[in-house]
């Protein structure tokens, strides 16, 4: 039931130009020609893009899920930035107050405001967040200057993206090829605050205290992320599938990169912690 006593959104107009712009171009792509590379190409780019947020935005970055290399960092978050979302210090302190407030008064986008709010509409209103909330929730990746840049030129990653792709493969080619999957990767991941927080779409096999739901099809959608009751439960695990029939590409690529020595430092939660949670 969504809270009629929320305030008003405040629409900010500059946020709605750029969606309504990168949704038309995504649309577009059904009415030009498809070259025959394009499923290939623009899997990648879900994938990748898709990769760069659970794996580096979210398990790395705010929750230190496991630690690696700077420049595995950086790479995954500026592929992550190619939606033009802006700094994982605007990505960060989001999501920390969403986790310490989850569902209840201060949640920036919960589903008790309705699910489009939590979906998108969030994302348009000013009010939803501060422009200035990384200075109290960021403070361990305040030093990364190349997260101030981030801030100050957040579609640089995605105009020199589209720049290349247009020259290599053809301007016509690009809303298959690029704008298609990139908006259907925000989507993904907006599900995640709006299908998994709403317990009856899934189940809830640990008792938290905000409405955190597993939804196996947003899982399958959004690289993993869908297990999210799982990932609430223990928001410092690595892992957000805990069994074998969990989806979660993004723990087989964590465990890639430990393969390859890239990642270590890796966090799992404990078989104690997980019969504290009644999930082992
Ligand atoms: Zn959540
Ligand atoms: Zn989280």
């Amino acid at each position: 039931m969504a809270d009629t006593s929320a305030p008003r959104p405040r629409i900010n107009k500059l946020v709605v130009a750029y969606l309504v712009v990168v949704h038309a171009l995504a649309a577009s792509a059904f009415f030009l020609p498809v070259p025959p590379y394009a499923l290939p190409i623009a899997l990648c780019v879900y994938v990748s893009i898709g990769l760069g947020t659970t794996v580096g935005l979210h398990r790395r970055i705010c929750h230190h899920a496991f630690d690696c290399p700077r420049w595995v960092e950086y790479a995954l978050v500026t592929v992550a930035m190619l939606t033009g979302q802006g700094s994982p210090l605007l990505w960060a302190a989001t999501h920390r107050i969403h986790h310490a407030h989850s569902d209840a008064p201060g949640d920036i986008h919960s589903p008790q405001r309705g699910f489009w709010y939590a979906h998108l509409g969030w994302i348009l209103d000013d009010d939803s967040t501060g422009a200035e909330d990384w200075k109290t929730w960021c403070r361990d990746i305040v030093e990364h200057r190349y997260y101030h840049w981030l801030l100050r030129y957040r579609l640089v990653p995605q105009v020199v993206t589209v720049v290349v792709l247009g020259f290599v493969l053809g301007w016509e080619a690009l809303p298959a090829c690029f704008f298609l999957p990139m908006v259907s990767w925000m989507h993904s991941t907006y599900l995640v605050n709006s299908a998994s927080h709403l317990p009856r779409l899934g189940g809830r096999p640990n008792a938290t205290r905000d409405q955190s739901t597993n939804v196996w099809w947003v899982s399958v959608l959004a690289l993993g992320e869908g297990w999210h009751n799982n990932h609430h439960a223990y928001p410092a695990s690595a892992r957000h599938g805990w069994t074998w029939w969990q989806w979660d590409p993004g723990w087989l690529f964590i465990r890639l990169l430990e393969l390859l020595g890239l990642a270590w430092d890796v966090r799992v939660p404990t078989r104690r912690e997980g019969e504290a949670r009644g999930t082992t």
